[in-house]
């Protein structure tokens, strides 16, 4: 964030006393580098030392200030060496223990004293202790207690809470010299805060402040920083949109009759939320502003198919069309898919990835250059210089949130000189409140319905110390020309060791199930093995896929319905999600055994039951929001996009109601405070502007 005319703030945290090598690197540690940032360190919880809890009144579990005179001070050895105070005040006594201490404290904390401690109260057998309070010897009684809350800041290695304070009582000095401009006054008069008043009124809460609320995350001042913050990442996206959608793109008509007979030769019909969003896209392609448009279907809905008509009406309109996919096995399969879908119409479809190089490669790039390529199908590569097109009108990209908008952005502009349409297509389902977040860039089809006879899929939860049966089960099942695959996960986000654990599982499996036909594919091999390995599961001579989570996303071998999911509770949500949608697709019903090792966390139990009770992506996705968060779901934790200073979710979701109503207001009206505001709150703000 910047506070734009304002350098103060964006000092460097050096400036500050107490800030030496040690402290800067710490904190650096954070991502705090400014004082600004320092300052959206906001507390995690607050301690209330305002005022004196007379002994009588105090609770089991109540942080606690009180103040009393030591009657009695004793080190007693029963059991552990302890040294225990009784404090007393007018209305009772409260016993407090040391289990740790020193010589000097047993000497000045002697009968007579007047003591004002804090901690958390225990009750024992019912009177009152405390455990190693905080406390302070008094000159004499009554001092004046603390005139704000004592904010807890979530802290660092090396850094204590004193540290902290301290070194935010110093940016807020800085704040306070030169507060930041108001960029969204009616904002700041609905909820009474600016920026700068809240930032002052977080750090240091009055007395009069009611502690529930700022818990909750709730209090005005606390929806003032986020509702600005949400708003900024909203404008930001908006912009990209109106700045993208100011070109020029290629008119693509629905004139001729290729897509009518390509439709008529389909084994199945398209569900009714295919046909929808085919004619939402046609609409698009026919004007001379570029699509963009985000087809959101869950696991096993059809995106496929509709990529391919969208990619069909470009090419009957002589344009070329780039598909992008995260993977190469995904890349694999939809050049697949779209060869078999579109080879018989005279359509020529071509790949690209990392993998594929030298004179293949030159050949292909050759083609495309040279408009003997209709369609490329590719991985990243597909970024680099040295992919011309002839005549790009469409770029279509596959599981959208594993590219960032640069990146699709880049491609479209492979088509001068026009800008090349956009479709864009996830599977992991963005609970509702979010998409306007992420994908106000984007306008949205959605694909609610599933193709007609797709089976349930049956999940259950089975402990690792079951693992016998499971292996049993699975050989009976591949007898009867079953296909399964068994997934085998990591922690470690390490491709190498995630593909040793399969190799490993794969040959164990072997050795008990010498009748079973197993294979391996894992992220370590070489194209033409995927390639090969993915050939032999399609068709049937591998009955058992044992994989690492390569297959995630997009594999479609519809005879495979059975998977056995090890350590589950290793993986996001969605992502369990994604991995199970590889089962269920073809006409027999699917089971999905998810083996799990003792000892589970309670949130990791309840995750499992929400992917055991659920197979509805939408609600998956509502789960996986409440337990970790927007930049998880969204998988742009580690591109930085939709990570939040201060918005949380689910506990601010009310406030996107409000961003929805007040960003286009801004967008119309005040125009002058978008780009402020977008420095203000994002961090590589202006290049998003630029694009
Ligand atoms: P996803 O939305 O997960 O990408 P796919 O496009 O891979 O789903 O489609 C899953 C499977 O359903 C594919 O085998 C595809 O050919 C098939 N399919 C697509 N549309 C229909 C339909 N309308 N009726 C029946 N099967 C369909
Ligand atoms: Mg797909």
């Amino acid at each position: 964030m910047n506070f734009n005319q304002d350098r103060l703030l964006q000092s460097s945290v050096e400036v500050l006393t107490g800030v030496g090598p040690k402290v800067k690197e710490n904190l650096f540690k954070i991502g705090i580098i400014s004082i600004e940032d320092l300052l959206f360190h906001l507390p995690v919880r607050y301690q209330d030392k305002t005022r004196i809890t007379p002994i009588i009144s105090l609770q089991h579990g109540d942080e606690a200030l009180i103040e009393g005179t030591i009657k009695l001070a004793n080190i007693v050895y029963r059991g552990r060496r302890s040294f225990i105070l009784k404090l007393e005040d007018k209305t009772g006594i409260i016993t407090i223990r040391f289990f740790n201490f020193n010589s000097s404290q047993s000497r000045n904390l002697t009968k007579g004293k007047i003591l004002r401690c804090f901690g958390q109260v225990k009750v024992v057998g019912g009177s009152p202790e405390l455990y190693h309070p905080e406390y302070r010897i008094l000159s004499v009684p009554g001092e004046p207690t603390e005139s704000r809350l004592t904010p807890i800041y979530p802290s660092t290695e090396g850094m204590g809470q004193t540290k902290w304070r301290n070194l935010m009582q110093q940016a807020l000095s800085f704040l306070g010299k030169q507060p930041p401009k108001d960029l969204l006054e009616d904002i700041s008069r609905e909820l009474n805060f600016d920026v700068a008043s809240a930032l002052h009124f977080l750090h240091a809460p009055p007395v009069t402040t009611p502690l529930k609320e700022l818990i909750e995350g709730i209090h005005p001042a606390q929806k003032r920083l986020a509702l600005e913050e949400l708003i900024a990442h909203n404008l930001s996206l908006r912009k990209v949109r109106d700045n993208f959608q100011a070109l020029q793109a290629p008119t693509i008509k629905n004139d001729s009759d290729k897509v009518v007979s390509f439709l008529q030769s389909l084994p199945f019909k398209l569900t009714e939320a295919q046909k929808k969003s085919i004619d939402d896209i046609t609409s698009d392609l026919a004007g001379n502003r570029p699509m963009l448009r985000l087809i959101q279907g869950d696991v096993g809905s059809g995106k496929t198919l509709v990529a391919a008509v969208s990619a069909l009406l470009a090419i009957t309109n002589k344009f070329q069309v780039a598909v992008m996919a995260p993977t190469e096995i995904l890349v694999e399969q939809h050049a697949r898919n779209f060869s078999n879908w579109l080879n018989p119409l005279g359509i020529k479809v071509g790949q690209l990835s990392g993998e594929v190089k030298g004179i293949d490669r030159k050949n292909i790039l050759e083609a495309l250059k040279n408009s003997q390529l209709d369609i490329i199908i590719g991985t990243h590569a597909l970024f680099q210089k040295s992919v011309i097109f002839a005549k790009l009108g469409l770029v279509i990209v596959d599981e959208q949130h594993r590219f960032g908008v640069h990146q699709r952005l880049a491609l479209t502009k492979k088509a001068s000189p026009y800008q090349a349409h956009q479709l864009v297509m996830t599977a992991t389902p963005i609970p509702r409140t979010l998409t306007m977040l992420a994908y106000a860039d984007l306008d949205c089809s959605v694909i609610d319905e599933l193709p007609p006879g797709r089976q349930q899929i049956h999940t259950v939860l089975i402990e690792n110390g079951r693992r016998n049966k499971i292996i049993t089960r699975v050989e009976a099942a591949c007898k009867t020309g079953r296909q399964a695959y068994w997934v085998c996960t990591l922690i470690e986000e390490s491709e190498v060791l995630e593909a040793e654990a399969a190799a490993q599982t794969a040959s164990s499996l072997q050795l008990k199930l010498p009748e079973v036909n197993i294979g391996l594919i894992h992220g370590q091999l070489r194209q033409t093995e995927k390639k090969e390995i993915m050939s032999s599961f399609v068709s049937g001579e591998i009955d058992l896929l044992v994989s690492t989570t390569v297959i995630e996303v997009g594999v479609d071998v519809p005879n495979a319905s059975l998977m056995i999911i090890e350590n589950p509770e290793r993986l996001g949500l969605a992502q369990l999600h994604q991995l199970r949608g590889r089962i269920g697709r073809g006409n027999t019903k699917s089971h999905c055994v998810l083996i799990y090792k003792e000892p589970l966390s309670t949130i990791s139990k309840h995750r499992l039951e929400v992917i055991r009770d659920s197979t509805d992506g939408f609600y998956i996705a509502e789960k996986d929001l409440e337990l970790r968060g927007p930049g998880e779901v969204l998988g742009t934790k580690q591109t930085g996009l939709m990570m939040f200073k201060i918005a949380q979710f689910p506990k601010h979701d009310s406030l996107l109601e409000r961003v929805s109503e007040i960003a286009p207001q801004i967008n119309m009206k005040m125009p002058n405070v978008i780009a402020p505001l977008i420095e203000r709150w994002i961090p590589s703000g202006e290049e998003f502007g630029k694009v």
